[in-house]
């Protein structure tokens, strides 16, 4: 599991779109507690460098830009799966329907129309010449 600190809740938001399963961490959770939430396989992606430093798969990201975030994140072995995306809100797989997405925990529905077409330019270049849509 990929756990995102409080900096970074755009990236995570667009990250589940994109097929990878995220958790935000809340702000008011200290470091501490950060720690003791994450398993032995899982990920931190965070901008805080004495945090990053205590945990064992850490993936430090330096500034806000989305596109460079999600490239570091690639290079760090994490998988876009962009035909499989996740609830944005819920953090849930989406259900496909056709060329609809639905979300059984909050029933929303999601396509690729024009709210896709802006996301598609935060995903890396060699990722976006393998996409059609
Ligand atoms: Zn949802």
């Amino acid at each position: 599991m990929i756990y995102v600190d409080s900096m970074h809740g755009k990236l995570a938001r667009i990250l589940r779109v994109f097929g990878v399963s995220c958790v935000y961490i809340d702000p008011s959770i200290d470091d501490n507690k950060i720690i003791q939430m994450l398993g032995e396989n899982d990920v931190l992606v965070t901008s805080d460098i004495e945090l990053s430093k205590r945990v064992r798969r850490s993936i430090l990201l330096r500034d806000q830009n989305i596109k460079t975030n999600i490239q570091i994140i690639v290079s760090n072995g994490i998988v876009l799966d962009i035909d499989n995306p996740y609830c944005y809100v819920c953090n849930i797989k989406l259900e496909r329907h056709g060329n609809k997405y639905r979300c059984n925990t909050c029933g929303k529905w999601f396509w690729r129309g024009k709210q896709w077409r802006n996301l598609r330019e935060y995903l890396p270049d060699c990722l976006k010449e393998s996409l059609q849509t």
